[in-house]
């Protein structure tokens, strides 16, 4: 079976995990903070906070800014659930903003309309979400223009997006945004197994996700509330989480980082052949914003009308390809259809869900599985 998406793990990666395991730190060693620098450094934040996973950092992001009981947060239902239940398990409101229909990201005008009737109604979010979906940066400038105006903060949910560029700034460098999210699970760009990281400007949102995900609990000396009492003196400042990543998990990402470009590269190099492969099919590759260069996460189509989806789905599966479906329209889930969402809510994220289907993308994948994987697929448009 080709999978849709798998981790590249050499040697170095093995040797760093193994060295940890050698040392005197598996948890709250030194790899946590340096992977923590990388990142920024990677992404020109000035802030970089690491915690045991994307969704762990996503509910982390939301307590940090505030939301709780009351409040709204906004999302695009075009993502993958952590991005919405983030703000439940804060005991906020969750709503959604349709998708444009060609980017399958959160649509500015969609969102400009929605924010001017909330406005009116009362019922303006605290935050929004945007996802940077398949690693295809939003319109953030459009987007953060609009938050600026009915003073919404904004978390980038980046967790396809680490490596990719939004105009001239790195996707995290929160040029745009309060906070951006990356996920390291391991069919992401790199992997730590399971990890993910928050990048800030703000050295309060920093300082505040760092006590989240650790107990709400402190020992740096410059943050204490009170005198020091000695070495041994921790404070307890708010009601936190154990959310950290260990030092196993961080190498291997410091291990991955060394690589990321090369995996991007190899990333470009094999959606350059499939649109050569695909150009003259009815099948249409969802592609980046002009002004943005992807991380290509996902190699997401768009099957013509003609084509029945589970139709094409079962048959590349039984021909030994693993496409997928990113994603099953978050507001159409059980959970969420009992919150009162329904369908015909965000047209645009069904009609997507629809003929979306995902083709294999991974640095390791060979042109003769891309090429298998082409034929196969346009046999059966013919
Ligand atoms: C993978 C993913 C997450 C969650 O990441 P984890 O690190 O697995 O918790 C959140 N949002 C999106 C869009 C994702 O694809």
């Amino acid at each position: 079976m080709i999978p849709y998406g798998h981790q590249n793990i050499n040697q170095d990666d093995i040797d760093s995990v193994v060295n940890v395991l050698r040392s005197d730190y598996l948890t709250q060693g030194p790899q946590v903070p340096l992977f923590e620098r990388n990142i920024a450094s990677l992404t020109n934040a000035k802030f970089a906070v690491a915690s045991s996973s994307a969704s762990a950092m996503l509910h982390v992001a939301c307590l940090a800014l505030g939301v709780t009981k009351g409040d709204r947060v906004w999302t695009s239902p075009i993502t993958f659930v952590a991005s919405a239940n983030c703000a439940l398990h804060c005991g906020a409101q969750i709503d959604f903003v349709d998708i444009d229909f060609n980017t399958a990201n959160m649509c500015p005008k969609a969102l400009a309309s929605k924010l001017k009737i909330a406005k009116e109604n009362g019922t303006l979010p605290k935050v929004i979400i945007p996802v940077h979906m398949a690693g295809h940066s939003c319109d953030m400038e459009t987007i953060a223009v609009l938050a600026k105006k009915y003073g919404v903060k904004i978390i980038e949910d980046a967790a396809h997006g680490i490596g990719g560029q939004y105009k001239e700034n790195k996707i995290g460098s929160c040029r745009y945004s309060d906070i951006t999210i990356f996920s390291f699970h391991p069919v992401k760009i790199i992997t730590s197994a399971e990890g993910g990281v928050a990048t800030t400007n703000d050295v309060e949102l920093a300082n505040k996700m760092g006590l989240f995900r650790s107990h709400g609990i402190t020992k740096d000396t410059e943050l204490l509330s009170r005198p020091n009492e000695g070495d041994w003196y921790y404070e307890q400042q708010l009601l936190g989480l154990n959310y950290r990543m260990t030092d196993l998990h961080a190498s291997l990402g410091n291990s991955q980082l060394n690589r990321i470009n090369e995996f991007i590269e190899s990333r470009h190099k094999l959606v350059r052949r499939y649109q050569s492969l695909l150009a003259n099919s009815d099948i249409r590759i969802v592609t980046p914003l002009s002004n943005s260069i992807s991380s290509y996460h996902l190699l997401i189509v768009q099957l013509p009308n003609k084509l029945h989806r589970k139709l094409v789905f079962n048959h590349m599966r039984e021909m030994g390809i693993c496409v997928h479906v990113h994603y099953f329209p978050v507001h159409l889930q059980p959970y969420y259809q009992e919150l009162g969402f329904k369908k015909g809510d965000f047209p645009q994220a069904e009609a997507y869900y629809q003929s979306c289907l995902t083709l294999p993308l991974f640095p390791d994948l060979t042109s003769e599985e891309l090429a298998f994987i082409c034929d196969t697929l346009k046999e059966l448009i013919k």
